[in-house]
């Protein structure tokens, strides 16, 4: 049941669609494999074909590894979405793979979700009392059944009814006879950008989509507003009030830093937070080392304010897959050295500032200290381009329960002991705020600061409980 909960309800995702292109799977796949980083566990599309009929192929697994020649072939037609989902700690489940289609009144409808809503669970209930069947454990479903259930009379009205019933992030693209619907929560938590490509209107999660098809961005899809792409490009219908709090952590860790994302640069926020951070806590040091990929600009930016030089001391391989055969005996921290590895010509003798993202259940902090020592470091000065994390995401971000997140039972002089660094600093909130150019009231840092910008219902609260039992 918990693993259920955990891979039904805690998915973070990519989302992309195009309306009216020549090859509209192709550039839905082309798009889904820059937006990979958003979600390893499945990769699914589904296109409008001429006839008004929706094909869908969908699989476990990554992108290129999904869709050969003979998948895309099987999905004719000019407009089309495609999703990505997250690897979660819960079992993997094809069923929960996006986007849904369902059977509507209206016609076929496709759904992707990149988001979490928070009330998901009282809808479903209340719609399975009054006789709907569930195909999917997944919160998005709910948002689909309300649409087929709307009465009125288009589809951009249908969707802006039922969504006036769910609450927590999305955003969404809808395909339909119609064209295809992009839509941001009333809070825009979660990205989703808009751009043209030969004259044809194209929606993605983060920018760097648009790059690798070679389409214009145009704009961002605003909190609550409904974009429609047709043949007219885009026509807009606001459906409520908006009070954004976009997601702080997209910038700090999710996003791609080639992407503009809430209209920054991920790359140049992430090089200020870096920059906050030297200021806040420096260090007598000889050398500056980013944790491949994530600490990569932010230690730039430490490293410009600081005047301490950037060296490439640890090494990642991109080729590591979810799985691989471990060896018989155990090798000390393998898990984490299959994937990172210390340059011993960089940092031997070095006081090192190691500059990571965050720091979530400690693990990996502890095990790349350990080999940084290993290599010859004579000191390690571990620095965190975000404030502690305290605090579970409901909105989407795949978080372990409160328990599990080292910094909400632990100081940070214990947590520095834990992971045997010689010292630790984190980026204070008021810095990342600072650097990201928002104030708290129009940011979500949930996860930092435990105030959650959308009510986080007793269901939501429960579930954490569910999962800390596992
Ligand atoms: P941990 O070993 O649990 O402390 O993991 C910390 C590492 O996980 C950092 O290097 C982060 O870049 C990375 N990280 C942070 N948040 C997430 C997330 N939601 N999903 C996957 N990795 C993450």
């Amino acid at each position: 049941m918990g693993v259920e909960l955990r891979s039904g309800f805690r998915d973070e995702c990519g989302v992309f669609g195009v309306f009216d292109a020549e090859d509209a799977a192709r550039l839905t796949y082309l798009g889904l494999y820059a937006l990979q980083h958003r979600g390893q566990e499945s990769a699914g599309i589904a296109t409008l074909d001429s006839a008004g009929h929706i094909s869908v192929e969908r699989e476990m697994g990554y992108v290129a590894d999904v869709f050969t020649e003979e998948r895309l072939s099987r999905l004719p037609g000019r407009a089309a979405i495609g999703h990505v989902r997250y690897a979660t700690a819960g079992a993997s489940l094809l069923i929960n793979a996006q986007p849904i289609v369902f059977a509507t009144g209206r016609g076929p409808l496709a759904l992707a979700h990149n988001g979490n809503l928070v009330n998901a669970r009282e809808i479903r209930a209340s719609l399975e009392a009054s006789g709907a069947l569930f195909t999917t454990s997944s919160d998005s479903e709910v948002i689909l059944h309300l649409i087929a259930r709307s009465r009125a009379t288009t589809l951009g009205a249908a969707i802006a009814e039922a969504l006036s019933e769910v609450r927590g992030a999305y955003s969404l693209l809808i395909l339909g006879r119609d064209g295809i619907f992009a839509v941001r929560d009333p809070n825009g938590i979660r990205p989703l950008s808009l751009g043209m490509h030969e004259g044809y209107p194209v929606a993605a999660s983060e920018t760097c989509a648009f790059d690798l098809i070679g389409a214009k961005f145009e704009r961002d899809v605003e909190p609550g507003e409904i974009v429609r792409l047709s043949s007219d490009g885009f026509s807009s219908h606001r459906f409520a009030f908006p009070r954004a709090t976009p997601c702080v952590f997209e910038h700090i860790y999710f996003a791609r830093p080639d992407s503009l994302v809430f209209g920054k640069s991920v790359a140049a926020v992430r090089e200020a937070f870096g920059a906050r951070l030297a200021r806040e806590h420096p260090a007598d040091a000889d050398v500056v080392v980013p944790v491949p990929d994530s600490g990569m600009y932010a230690a730039l930016g430490y490293a410009r304010e600081s005047g301490l030089p950037f060296a490439l001391g640890m090494v990642r391989n991109h080729y590591v897959g979810r799985t691989f055969i471990e060896p018989k005996q155990a090798i000390r921290s393998f898990g984490v050295k299959v994937k990172l590895n210390p340059v011993r010509q960089v940092v031997e003798g070095k006081r090192v500032v190691l500059v990571d993202d965050s720091i979530v259940r400690g693990t990996t902090s502890r095990k790349i200290v350990r080999m940084l020592r290993e290599a010859g470091a004579k000191q390690v000065h571990v620095r965190i381009s975000s404030p502690p994390t305290m605090n579970s995401c409901h909105y989407g971000i795949d978080t372990p329960t409160r328990r599990e997140l080292i910094a909400s039972n632990h100081s940070v002089e214990d947590i520095r002991k834990y992971i045997d660094a010689d010292s630790l600093g984190y980026l204070s909130p008021e810095g990342m705020l600072e650097a990201f150019g928002r104030p708290q009231q129009a940011t979500c840092t949930a996860c930092f600061t435990g105030v959650y910008p959308v009510a986080i219902e007793e269901e939501e609260r429960e579930k954490e409980s569910a999962l800390e039992v596992l």
